[in-house]
């Protein structure tokens, strides 16, 4: 075997080396050459992707289609020579999320169980709790005692959405039942002045979570699209975001409840006004009056004397 098959070899070996290792062209100038790596970023020229890989490099291909060529300036730039025997491996580069391990209790099922209704279909509200009675769409399904589906006026203008059902919502299969639902109660028929079957009242989870502990972002995934349909069939004029979770969810935000309260969004469309949830008022009786000032507020929208103007973007 003579200097220059050897020569052949070792250059091939070389160059099929770097294929494996993810390397896409090879530009030839002068005495030095260079590889290049695609952007690992995959926000350059690959977007995020590469070709499939191609044929094993062969000693004809590289020795007789590929000029040298050298890089001098942005202008009258040459084109990249590419070894047509070198294309990319078939690898999708890895995105942010992909490399990040999941937090704790952030699992979102990659492919959650069907929905058990035709999100197109017209459906009344008893139907769509019929629908998913049975719900075990998420793990809440498997602990609870009852789905607390919602309650209230099926055509009303104005919905109190909270988090979660409690250990009293759990046990009865009513939202704000116990003595938040009380102080809810109160903050309906004592300051926007309607009675509490007037409005609907429901929750964006709409089964316990064990111990109280917040929703998890697979949950909220699989239950949000019964909270949708629900609100699609009431057609309320407003929301009325209780506490945090809620707040933050509606109007897809992490600004604080702190400075979330008091201000309008939207959620799909609809305006929504966050506050402080009434098991919070429990125990910061101090706070009554600011949520007494939302709910004003929220009282004047609905009465027509003035308009919702959104504050809160997302
Ligand atoms: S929380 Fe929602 S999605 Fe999960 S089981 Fe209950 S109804 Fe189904």
């Amino acid at each position: 075997m003579d200097t220059r098959d050897n020569a052949s070899r070792t250059l091939l070996s070389h160059l099929n080396s770097l294929r494996d290792a993810g390397v896409r062209y090879v530009a030839l100038g002068g005495a030095s050459a260079y590889a290049s790596h695609d952007n690992l970023n995959g926000q350059g020229e690959f977007g995020g992707s590469i070709a499939e890989p191609g044929p094993p490099v062969s000693a004809t291909s590289t020795s007789t289609t590929l000029p040298a060529t050298q890089r001098t300036s942005d202008e009258a730039k040459p084109p990249v020579p590419r070894l047509e025997v070198l294309p990319a491996p078939a690898l999708s580069l890895p995105t942010k999320e992909d490399t990040m391990p999941p937090a704790k209790g952030s699992a979102r099922p990659k492919d959650p169980p069907p929905l058990p209704f035709d999100p197109e279909e017209e459906m009344t509200l008893p139907e769509l709790n019929g629908a998913i009675e049975g719900c075990t769409r998420c793990q809440l399904g498997h602990g609870r005692t009852n789905l607390v589906f919602g309650v209230g006026n099926p055509d009303a203008e104005l919905v109190f959405v909270g988090e979660a059902p409690g250990r009293d919502e759990d046990a009865q299969g009513i939202p704000f039942v116990g003595r938040a639902g009380q102080m809810l109660t109160r903050m309906i028929e004592n300051v926007i002045e309607i009675p509490r079957g007037d409005v609907y009242i429901c929750n964006v989870l709409k089964c316990r979570p064990p111990g109280n502990r917040n929703p998890e972002p697979g949950e909220i995934d699989c239950c949000e699209p019964y909270l949708h349909k629900q609100l699609e069939i009431i057609r309320p004029r407003l929301i009325v975001a209780l506490g945090k979770f809620a707040a933050q969810f509606l109007l897809a935000t992490q600004i604080p409840i702190g400075k979330l309260r008091g201000k309008f969004g939207r959620y799909r469309g609809i305006p929504t006004l966050a506050t402080y949830h009434p098991a919070y008022l429990l125990r910061n009786s101090s706070q009554k009056k600011v949520v007494m000032g939302d709910l004003l507020r929220m009282k004047a929208v609905l009465n027509g004397e003035t308009e919702p103007v959104a504050e809160i973007y997302s």
